[in-house]
């Protein structure tokens, strides 16, 4: 387990002090809920096979992503086979997720620059990560979460939405959760932060009907005072 401090993200804060101070209470509250939580991501047994799946998963469902990751995986496992074996196995192969030509495009892009600038292995850098053609933060800070234990916590539409509603702040960029979060988290809790939100925003704080009325966090939450708890959850 790394004991580094948290990264942090260039950027002021934009939570107050209580709503720091609530959005770490309740992610901790999480982590005791969900002590198992992992990456659902099955398939991935080498770094760069972890990078092609995190590619392949972007608006697309786990299950579906792993499948096109098996089926790319027993074709091409580096970036040199990724980059040789033509772009139309590469679609062919993935064929199943969203964006398949894109991502095909983006993957041979990416075996290119692997090979150009490190040589064909995945850096641990995070701005090297995110210069990367395909990988935005959230990749590169899921990766380096996944791969290297890193405290970097990763956030996508799921964790932003269950942000937002825990701490009532209409704030859009993870950059202003992250800061603080990471002021306020150790770094073995941000190690696993990303796991604990993502299973609890897909299992009950869900988009449309969040189930306030089961919730775990709900006496930590602003969001359940503007929102009318889902009856059925509470039955
Ligand atoms: S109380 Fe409702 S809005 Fe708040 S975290 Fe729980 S499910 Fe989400």
């Amino acid at each position: 387990m790394s004991g580094r401090r948290p990264r942090q993200n260039a950027g002021m804060a934009g939570l107050t002090k209580g709503q720091t101070e609530r959005l770490a209470a309740a992610v901790r509250t999480l982590g005791a809920h969900y002590p198992e939580a992992h990456c659902a991501l099955r398939g991935a047994d080498s770094e760069f096979t972890l990078l092609m799946g995190l590619l392949l998963t972007q608006r697309t469902r786990t299950e579906v992503a792993e499948q096109a990751l098996a089926s790319l995986a027993s074709i091409a496992r580096t970036p040199d086979q990724l980059a040789t074996i033509g772009v139309e196995r590469i679609i062919t192969a993935i064929s199943g997720v969203a964006y398949p030509v894109s991502k095909a495009s983006r993957l041979v892009q990416l075996s290119f620059a692997l090979n150009d600038r490190h040589g064909g292995i995945v850096p641990e850098d995070q701005k090297e990560l995110e210069d990367l053609p395909g990988i935005g933060p959230k990749i590169a800070r899921l990766f380096l979460n996944l791969a290297h234990n890193e405290p970097t916590i990763a956030f996508d539409s799921h964790v932003l939405r269950l942000c937002r509603r825990l701490t009532g702040s209409s704030c859009s960029r993870a950059a202003d959760f992250e800061h603080a979060l990471s002021a306020r988290l150790n770094a073995e809790e941000s190690v696993r932060a990303h796991h604990w939100m993502i299973e609890h925003a897909r299992t009950v704080c869900q988009t449309r009907k969040p189930k306030c009325g089961a919730c775990q966090v709900a006496n930590q939450c602003t969001g359940i005072v503007k929102r009318a708890p889902d009856k059925r959850s509470a039955q």
